[in-house]
């Protein structure tokens, strides 16, 4: 796929000679007036805008300072490109937050190397982010991506009222599992759990990540009170199906998960801590009535 481009300039046949220097290589946008341009760069996120300073309405600068505070655009790389040369207006230019400056006249080769030097540095800077979410045995998030998530779906959730689900899955007796099969075993367990905890995941919003060792965490967002149960169950019963032979269980013939789960309705005060908490004690339930179950605590 390529790499999309939004140019922010007023003169049409200026943004024509952008747009041509780099139509081959990538998907360009013009928009010729700022406002349209800021709303254009919100949908779109593109991987790089070239952005103009002289332009009636709103100047550049102000233009990329609402881009930088914006969490939908604040990371992508702005460059101004204008006929503006004096030292002032680069420094104003870079100290809103333009990763580069280039002044008219422009030379084809220059601002083309900068183009893509800027946008192979943000994959870059992507790749590594996307990295430090991901549990790299299992490959779904880390803990991370938890408490991240967590943060987010609580503000979301205060804004929309609606319900938030928290499900702590524990594996049984995994220690047994690695005492006689082994660590590399026992690490593929892991990875088979992880994938159909996953897979059983229907809803676009919800989402499962490594909480640590072999304990998994589930947020579902919008869940029904009545639905949490059904969803505890369904991602106990996603591992037994799995059917993976475990020799030492007192539980089951077959690896098994216990599940607490927790929904917290809006309107009461609470944070991360509390709902982890409470889907401990459920899990902890879970546990103590003999594995392989779900249960779930209001
Ligand atoms: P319970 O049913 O009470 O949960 O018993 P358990 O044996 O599952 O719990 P315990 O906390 O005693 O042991 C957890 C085990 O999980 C011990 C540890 O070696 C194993 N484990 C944690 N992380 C990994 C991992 O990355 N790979 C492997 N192979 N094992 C892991
Ligand atoms: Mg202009
Ligand atoms: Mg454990
Ligand atoms: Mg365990």
């Amino acid at each position: 796929m390529k790499s999309k481009i939004l140019i922010i300039e007023d003169s049409p046949s200026f943004a024509k000679y952008l747009s041509d220097l780099f139509s081959d290589e990538y998907d360009v946008t013009i928009s010729n007036e700022v406002e349209h341009g800021l709303v254009t760069a919100a949908t779109l996120i593109p991987d790089l805008i070239l952005l103009d300073i002289v332009m009636p309405g709103i100047d550049g600068y102000s233009a990329c300072a609402r881009l930088k505070k914006a969490d939908t655009t604040r990371d992508i790389p702005v460059i101004f490109i204008s006929s503006l040369g004096e030292t002032q207006s680069q420094t104003k230019g870079l100290q809103a937050g333009a990763i580069d400056y280039i002044v008219k006249p422009i030379n084809d080769e220059i601002v083309k190397a900068k183009v893509r030097n800027h946008i192979e540095m943000r994959q870059y800077f992507n790749q590594i982010e996307n990295m430090s979410l991901i549990d790299p045995l299992t490959g779904i998030g880390n803990r991370r991506l938890f408490q991240e998530r967590m943060d987010a779906e609580i503000r979301r959730m205060s804004r929309s009222g609606l319900p938030l689900a928290l499900f702590m899955i524990d594996i049984d007796y995994f220690k047994q599992y690695n005492d006689s099969l082994g660590h590399l075993e026992g690490d593929k367990c892991l990875k088979s759990v992880a994938t159909a905890i996953s897979d059983s995941l229907k809803r676009g919003g919800d989402i499962v990540t490594r909480f640590g060792g072999e304990e998994f965490a589930v947020i579902a967002p919008e869940v029904p009170a009545e639905a949490g149960k059904a969803m505890a169950e369904k991602i106990r019963a996603c591992v037994e199906n799995l059917r993976i032979p475990h020799p030492k269980s007192s539980a089951a013939q077959v690896v098994t998960v216990s599940v607490g789960g927790t929904i917290h309705m809006p309107g009461s005060h609470f944070d991360v801590c509390d709902l982890i908490q409470k889907a401990d004690e459920a899990l902890y339930k879970a546990k103590s009535s003999g594995r392989n179950r779900s249960f779930m605590i209001a």
